[in-house]
């Protein structure tokens, strides 16, 4: 059967994580056609839906490195257009604690790198000014690094913000449009989804956790391999953020940043993610043994937490590779560029990554297209808890999830406009509406009904004979 075929594009940019939101943009921005191309029915349905929110300043990559290099990138890029599209800041700041002997010689080390890095405002705070800063940290704390750049965002406004510019801007994206097959013929790319075939003249590829699985369907062989490192985490009543202003970071090591205790943009605290090895690129599953030692993690941090009521539970993916780095490449013969493994950092440095690809892009000489001058920007609904909300103005209609306070105007414009909630995951996100304390209980009904025929899949809704 013939499959129809949707229009020529200078890139087709594969996955609707973060990092192929931020590449969209940019290429939009730029004035190239764009396709973002996501097998999901909304995007950040991989790695990019469950991560610690922690806007990096990069004070512990490994020196030198593109990660580096991207994630400094994307936080100035970050700061410069938050304002524009209403995205949140939670300036909170970092330390590093040492909580033994062993730890605090090694705080030295880590300003040493912070400053080769060029983070340079950090400094060292001996027991008492810790204590003085977080009053509730347990008194076995030896000392910090205070970080003070690290901050806290909204890890799914941002990359549906990017993405939503690249749209208002002529981009297009498609849902349920997995990249099943694809020919180079005559320099142009023909790919098969179930939505039809589209003609690229470059393939991105942003496929996050499948990324491998990309390029061995398109290339017949990768670069790389995926390798699933979990991250489980557990989120504390929104009581418990009187606690901390803080985020507090452990002494890394080489595998991964360790375990972080921080607020969220939410008004929750969290803590977590742990580093777990799997095979399964698609299941994120919680237990109880883990999730039980984060508490006990939590509350040897801050005791007071021992009396927190927990509000959520959960766990991401890593897309991480055989090696640290990401895997950045370009092959102008195949006129293909990968940008895989961005393992654990990818929210901060999505933006520093896009500028990156797009030069690499320049090199393989296509014509060149004028970036817009006057590009239109989005104006993000506002869900972070330490600025106005939507409860707050008039007209919203009504009030439906009391616990996240999310109102009916919040939930009806997530089912519009250019790119509208594709699954209940996505409304969520958009809204947080069932993401509060009953997680959905006494909600869920209610939200049933006015997303009916709008959502991929109708909303179950538990009912009871009794
Ligand atoms: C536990 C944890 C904590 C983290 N904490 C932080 C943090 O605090 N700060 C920070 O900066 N970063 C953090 N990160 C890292 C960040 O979340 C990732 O780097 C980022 O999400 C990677 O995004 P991606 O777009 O590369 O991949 P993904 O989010 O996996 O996106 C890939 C997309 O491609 C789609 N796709 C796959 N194959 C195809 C195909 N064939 N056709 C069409 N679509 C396809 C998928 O459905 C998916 O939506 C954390 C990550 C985890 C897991």
């Amino acid at each position: 059967m013939m499959k129809s075929q949707i229009g020529l594009f200078d890139v087709a940019v594969v996955g609707g994580g973060v990092v192929g939101c931020a590449v969209a943009r940019r290429f939009a921005l730029d004035g190239a056609r764009v396709v973002l191309l996501e097998k999901a029915p909304d995007i950040l349905a991989g790695a990019s839906k469950a991560n610690s929110a922690l806007l990096h300043t990069g004070f512990d990559a490994p020196p030198g490195s593109l990660e580096l290099a991207c994630m400094q990138a994307g936080y100035r890029e970050y700061i410069e257009i938050r304002d524009r599209m209403n995205l949140p800041l939670l300036e909170t700041g970092a330390m590093v604690v040492a909580w033994s002997g062993e730890d605090l010689p090694r705080l030295n080390g880590i300003a040493e790198q912070a400053r080769a890095n060029g983070v340079d405002d950090v400094s060292l705070l001996d027991k008492a000014e810790v204590l003085r800063r977080e009053p509730h940290l347990a008194t076995s704390v030896r000392g910090a690094l205070l970080v003070p750049g690290e901050h806290v965002i909204d890890p799914w406004s941002a990359p549906l913000a990017y993405l939503s510019q690249a749209v208002l801007n002529g981009a297009q994206a498609l849902f349920n449009a997995e990249v099943l097959s694809g020919r180079l013929e005559d320099g142009v790319w023909l790919l098969d989804t179930p939505k039809g075939q589209l003609r690229a003249q470059t393939v991105i590829n942003c496929a996050g956790l499948f990324g491998d699985i990309l390029e061995e369907r398109l290339l017949g062989g990768s670069s790389f391999t995926i390798l699933p490192r979990k991250g489980q985490f557990v989120v504390f009543d929104k009581a418990a953020a009187a606690l901390l202003r803080t985020i507090i970071l452990p002494v890394p090591n080489d595998r991964t940043k360790g375990v972080v205790l921080a607020r969220t943009i939410f008004g929750n605290v969290l803590v977590g993610p742990t580093a777990e090895e799997q095979i399964d690129r698609d299941r994120a599953d919680v237990d109880q043994r883990t999730l039980r030692m984060l508490i006990a993690k939590a509350t040897e941090m801050v005791p007071a937490l021992a009396d927190a009521p927990v509000t959520a539970i959960y766990a991401g993916l890593r897309p991480a590779t055989e090696r640290k780095e990401y895997r950045v490449t370009a092959n102008l013969e195949k006129r293909w560029i990968s940008v895989g493994g961005i393992r654990s950092t990818g929210l901060t440095a999505s933006l520093g990554l896009a500028r990156h690809v797009a030069e690499l892009h320049r090199g393989f000489g296509d014509d060149k297209r004028a970036p817009l001058t006057d590009p239109l920007w989005p104006h993000m609904p506002n869900l972070a808890e330490h600025m106005a909300r939507d409860w707050q103005a008039d007209g919203h209609g009504e009030i439906v999830c009391h616990c996240e306070l999310v109102t009916q105007r919040e939930i009806e414009q997530a089912l519009a406009g250019p790119l509208p909630a594709g699954d209940i995951g996505g409304l969520k996100r958009r809204t947080r509406a069932g993401m509060g304390r009953c997680q959905g209980f006494y909600c869920q009904a209610r939200i049933a009904a006015l997303t009916a025929g709008k959502l991929a899949e109708p909303l179950a809704v538990e009912t009871s004979d009794e």
